[in-house]
Formats: structure tokens, C-alpha cells, sequence
């Protein structure tokens, strides 16, 4: 369909050559019609569409990939888990200087190709594995008050992204809220918070949780691959773990409410289905999963069940009809039918679902190697879209966390073509602009809204039950 004739200088059509004479009298003309729009008082709408005016583009191109290029001009990908910190560790011995991002780093990540693939930011994921992951025996049989290294390890973590963040400050910045983030895009820069990557890396303190945000963490996922003082996770794939708490400890109720007062994003990726259901009851915020799938596209222990992706999207119970979890995609492997879970309120309604590019968590694997994809994992947000609505989705790539990708998602330049693909199956500009990183903006602005109505509420200094070293005063 073709424009309005009377919109055409707007969008670059060369204009008819005129004389000099005519050019000022249009000139004029123009000059008279602002004035004449910013003194009379416009009838109602005239100034809205006058607005319309000023603020419609160019018309986005309608080759997929193109488009998608248009969308992240104006709304870039935040992706909400890259784990470009471990790598530094794990290949560098955390030696700052042997790191240059600006040139091919090993691994998914590096400038050049976070700016091939239009990133507008990300959470650096501050991680240091679990104790079982290292060999250890579970912590005291449960009691999570073993001394660990972890809350060092983690501090280590937490100050290598912070260097590589100084030493590209020309690229990086450390934002520390949404609006700083939003204001860093548009000067061109890549945003980006911390996230600590399991509440064993608390070492079961509260004093921990609020100095991690205090050097700039604005998330903490509730577990890793292990339970701790906080939760139960869902552990890892093939092998069964025993629950600990049954869902959220008494301890780690009161932590969720702390990451409620201070402003911090209660992460649920990796817990057990039983802690994000107790969190998104209790979580005044809403509550995101970092890194995960759907189960009822890939039964992985580490993607979300249908009966969640049910409560996501949903406020009140209005209009609400049952849900019977066995007609979902589960394909018998429904978890919480019997429990109502899906019937069950969360008080921000409200949460988000960031893709992984995992292989393991996006398809099953064919003889020949991954079958994952970007279809198939595009078939993971279609889902989560259907059940849980196309707004509570994003992108948490694992980049540098991850040992294999989806064949077409090899590293961080390739995040439009996922969005392009998204376009293809008919998800909408605004949709689109959503998991590629509005979404997110969304939930963090709630997230601190809830922090800002909690300012007279005084830091919660509870002591976990299991410790024995503060049990009584006058105790050294
Ligand atoms: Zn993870």
C-alpha cells in the first residue's frame, strides 16, 4: 500500500526540485502551520495525531531478517544470562589482562560480535559451582553451614566482570537500574547488572545477599544444580535428587522478601518446580528464569512444567477456567495436576521466560548429533506464548556456559536470526521488540517499584537455622 502524498518528506522520497523562491515560501508556510499548531488550542486528537506524525519511520522492511535488524535499532537484545565471567576464570585465571574482548575471544562472546548481534546489554553471570559439583559430600548432610571458599570465589567473580566492564568502559557500562541502562543504550553503549548464579553462593547469610548488591548484583538465582539454605533445586538431568525443604526453606522465604525490599530480581531457573511455585507465591516482584525452556517441548528437568508457564500472565482468578495439566504437552510428565498448581495466584502476575540456547534443553539428541536448532528452540517460545503469553518471554542465551549451541545460534552475533524466525511465525513488531529485551525492562521497572514501596522496611537480619556459630550473645 502506498503512503499519503502529504507524508512523503518524512520518509527520504527526494523532493520535486524548486526554486529558491518556492523552497522559502514552503518554508514559511511550514513555520506559520507550527505555530499556528503549538498556540491554538487543537481539537481533541488533533494533537495526538499530530504526535502519530511526528513520531512514524521509515516502514520496516518486510524480509524477516531485515526487520528484525530495524526492531533491535530501537530495542536491542538484553540477554539475561551470559557467562562470560566463568570463562575468564576457568581460561584466565581471571588475569585481566590476557583478556581483549575487543579482538575473537574464545568462547560465544566478544564486542565485535555482541555488536553484530545488536546486544543492548546483559547479565554477567557471577557463578561458582555447587559443592556436590566439586566432589564434596553434601554440606553437613543438608545443614548448609560447612565453611566453603564460595562466597570468595563469587566475590572473585564479581570483581573480574566489574575489571573487564572498566577495562571496555568504551563498550561496557555497569548499570545499576533500568533507567541507567535505558540511558547506556542510548549513548551507544552495551549495559549491563550482575548475576549470582545459585544461593549456595550465599554461604547461607543474608549479609551476603546485600553486599552482592551492593557491588552491583541485581539478581540471585535461587539454586544451581544443588539444594542450599535457601531452596531445592531441580538438580541435573538423569540424575534423581532428594527434596531437602520441599520447595522454599523458612530461611529462604525471608531471603526472598530481603530481594523484594533491596530491588533484586528473584531468579528461578534451576529450581525445582516446588521453589518456583512458592516463590511466585510469595514474591511481591515478579520473579524471572534467567536460562530456561518449556518441559511440555523438551522434557528437561531443567525447563519450566506447563503447571508454572499456567500461573505466568495470569492475575486474579476472574474468569479463570480449570486447567487440567494433563492436556498439555507434558505428554503424561504433567507435575502439579493433582496439587491445583496452575489455579494458584501470584501477587505481581507477572514473570518472564528467557530462552536458553542450550542444546540439551531444546531438543533431544539424534545419532548424528543436536538436533536443536533455531526452529526448535523457536518452537519453545511459540509454547511458552501459548500458555503463559508471548510478553512473558525473553532470551538467556548460557552463552560461555554452555559446551555446545543450536546449530545457527553458534555465538552472540547471531541473536537476529532467532527474532527473525519469531517474525516469520507471524509474532508481532512489538512482540518481537519484547524478547528481544522490553520484556525484561518491564520486569526490572516492577521489580524496583516494589523496592521503592518498600523504603520504610527495615533489612531483615534473620541468622539460618542451621548455623551453630551465632546461636547466643556473648559468644566469640
Ligand atoms: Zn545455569
Amino acid at each position: 500500500m502506498g503512503l499519503p502524498t502529504a507524508y512523503r518528506p518524512v520518509y527520504s522520497t527526494p523532493a520535486p526540485r524548486t526554486s529558491k523562491q518556492r523552497l522559502s515560501k514552503l518554508a514559511a508556510a511550514c513555520v506559520l502551520l507550527l505555530l499556528a499548531l503549538a498556540n491554538s488550542p487543537a481539537a481533541p486528537g488533533a494533537l495526538e495525531d499530530a504526535a502519530w506524525w511526528l513520531k512514524s519511520k521509515r516502514p520496516l522492511p518486510s524480509e524477516p531478517r531485515e526487520r528484525a535488524l530495524a526492531l533491535l535499532e530501537t530495542s536491542p537484545v538484553i540477554d539475561g544470562h551470559i557467562d562470560l565471567p566463568i570463562l575468564a576464570r576457568a581460561f584466565f585465571r581471571n588475569q585481566v589482562d590476557e583478556i581483549d574482548l575487543d579482538g575473537a575471544v574464545r568462547g560465544h562472546v566478544d564486542i565485535p560480535r555482541l555488536r553484530e548481534g545488536r546486544v543492548g546489554g546483559f547479565f554477567w553471570s557471577t557463578y561458582i559451582m555447587c559443592p556436590e559439583d566439586a566432589g564434596y559430600p553434601l554440606d553437613n548432610d543438608g545443614n548448609f553451614t560447612t565453611p566453603t571458599h564460595r562466597v570468595r570465589d563469587t566475590i572473585e567473580q564479581i570483581d573480574v566482570a566489574r575489571q573487564l566492564i572498566d577495562k571496555h568502559s568504551d563498550t561496557f557500562e555497569l548499570t545499576l537500574t533500568a533507567k541507567d541502562w535505558k540511558r547506556a543504550i542510548k549513548k551507544g553503549k552495551i549495559g549491563g547488572m550482575l548475576g549470582v548464579e545459585g544461593g549456595h553462593q550465599l554461604g547461607s547469610s543474608l549479609s551476603s545477599l546485600r553486599a552482592y548488591y551492593a557491588l552491583g548484583a541485581r539478581y540471585v538465582t535461587l539454586t544451581h544444580t544443588c539444594h542450599n539454605a535457601l531452596a531445592d533445586s531441580c538438580g541435573m538431568q538423569g540424575t534423581p535428587i532428594t527434596p531437602r525443604w520441599g520447595g522454599l526453606s523458612p530461611f529462604g522465604r525471608v531471603a526472598v522478601k530481603e530481594m523484594n525490599r533491596l530491588g533484586m530480581i528473584v531468579d528461578l531457573s534451576h529450581t525445582a518446580p516446588s521453589t518456583a511455585s512458592d516463590a511466585l507465591s510469595l514474591s511481591l516482584a515478579p520473579p524471572i528464569f534467567s536460562h530456561s525452556n518449556a518441559r511440555g517441548v523438551h522434557a528437561a528437568v531443567r525447563n519450566v512444567p506447563d503447571s508454572i508457564l499456567r500461573r505466568i500472565g495470569r492475575i486474579g482468578n476472574e474468569g479463570r477456567e480449570k486447567v487440567d495439566l494433563s492436556k498439555d504437552g507434558e505428554r503424561g510428565l504433567g507435575w502439579g495436576n493433582d496439587t491445583n498448581e496452575a489455579e494458584k495466584d501470584i501477587p505481581s502476575g507477572d514473570s518472564l521466560i528467557m530462552l536458553n540456547f542450550s542444546p540439551d534443553f531444546i531438543s533431544e539428541w539424534g545419532e548424528e548429533g543436536t538436533r536443536a536448532n533455531i526452529s526448535s528452540l523457536a518452537d519453545h517460545a511459540d509454547y511458552i506464548g501459548k500458555l503463559a503469553g508471548r510478553q512473558h518471554v525473553g532470551i538467556g542465551s548460557d552463552y560461555d556456559g554452555i559446551g555446545k549451541t543450536p546449530v545457527g545460534l553458534e555465538d552472540a552475533s547471531k541473536y537476529p536470526d532467532l527474532l527473525a524466525e519469531l517474525i516469520r511465525r507471524g509474532w508481532s513488531d512489538e512482540e518481537v521488540r519484547g524478547v528481544a529485551g522490553s520484556n525484561l525492562f518491564r520486569v526490572l521497572q516492577k521489580v524496583e517499584k516494589v523496592a521503592r514501596s518498600q523504603r520504610e522496611v527495615k533489612p531483615f537480619t534473620d541468622i539460618f537455622e542451621g548455623r551453630d556459630d551465632m546461636k547466643r550473645r556473648d559468644h566469640f
